[in-house]
């Protein structure tokens, strides 16, 4: 979104940071002047994406019996569709880049082509379930998507859940700070400016909650998830970063590790559709 413009939460005028980046002032919502890209996977991330996917795999077999079909929306090498598999689920991936969707067709997977929304694979299909794993971020029109996820999910019991960063986290309340006092790169480097996959939204629990609420749907439930492990860390800050910048990442994650476990950058959130009761049905865990 580019400066200038209305929040998509709230709809009050954002307000120019700087270097293009903007802040809605009543809902904190976060936004960048970068261009979308379908971008290449991130490196190093594999270990803590799969102790995340296994924690909402479990979630859903335990809240949404019911569930089963899963659109898994940019899933990239199919890290989310091995796991969801694994779970006895039916998951179904969408993958703009050709090489990665048939990275999972070669392993048995329904990968759809395109982005969403307005793939054409996707025709008028529907699901139980669809996941925006680290790409709810990354689409430009949250508003476009959320129509989407709509018109795809099961009128009657669908349910979104959307796992992202969050801008209440201390990682990404530090590098804020940075770039305010005029050090620029770890900001950049959090929002992936100079990926081809950078992130064009920043949002947080709440406003993302407010975003799905004033489009009909209802939050289940809403829980930090961890942002890194160890394992991988240096190859992920690698991958993008300066050596110099990267060895003192690497060193302050370490060091804090649990300090950034406690106020994670990371979150998940599942909003069941219209104002359905099954949240109540199913029992479990509560909204938070
Ligand atoms: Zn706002």
């Amino acid at each position: 979104m580019a400066e200038g413009k209305f929040c998509p939460v709230c709809g009050r005028a954002m307000h120019p940071i700087k270097w293009g980046y903007a802040v809605c002032n009543n809902c904190k919502y976060m936004s960048s002047n970068a261009e979308a890209d379908s971008g290449a996977p991130v490196e190093g991330v594999e270990a803590v994406r799969k102790k995340n996917f296994t924690t909402i795999c479990a979630f859903i077999k335990q809240n949404f019996p019911h569930c089963n079909t899963v659109l898994d929306v940019g899933c990239s090498k199919g890290l989310f569709l091995d796991i969801a598999r694994v779970a006895g689920l039916t998951p179904t991936g969408l993958e703009p880049d050709a090489k990665l969707a048939e990275h999972c067709r070669a392993k048995g997977f329904d990968v759809l082509d395109g982005f969403f929304p307005g793939a054409d694979a996707l025709s008028s299909k529907r699901y139980d379930i669809i996941i925006f794993n680290d790409s709810f971020e990354h689409i430009p029109d949250p508003q476009r998507v959320i129509k989407g996820v709509t018109e795809h999910l099961h009128p009657e019991h669908g349910i979104v859940i959307i796992n992202l960063p969050t801008s209440e986290g201390l990682m990404f309340q530090s590098a804020l700070l940075l770039m305010k006092l005029g050090i620029r790169a770890p900001f950049d480097r959090i929002w992936q400016k100079s990926s081809s996959s950078p992130h064009l939204h920043g949002f947080n629990k709440h406003n993302l909650r407010m975003l799905l609420e004033k489009n009909g749907f209802t939050q289940r439930y809403s829980s930090p998830f961890p942002f890194y492990t160890v394992k991988g860390l240096w190859r992920r800050l690698t991958c993008q970063t300066s050596f110099a910048l990267s060895l003192v990442s690497w060193t302050a994650l370490i060091l804090l590790y649990p300090l950034f476990r406690l106020k994670s950058d990371c979150f998940v959130s599942y909003f069941l559709i219209g104002n359905s009761v099954q949240g109540q049905q199913t029992g479990g865990a509560r909204c938070e």
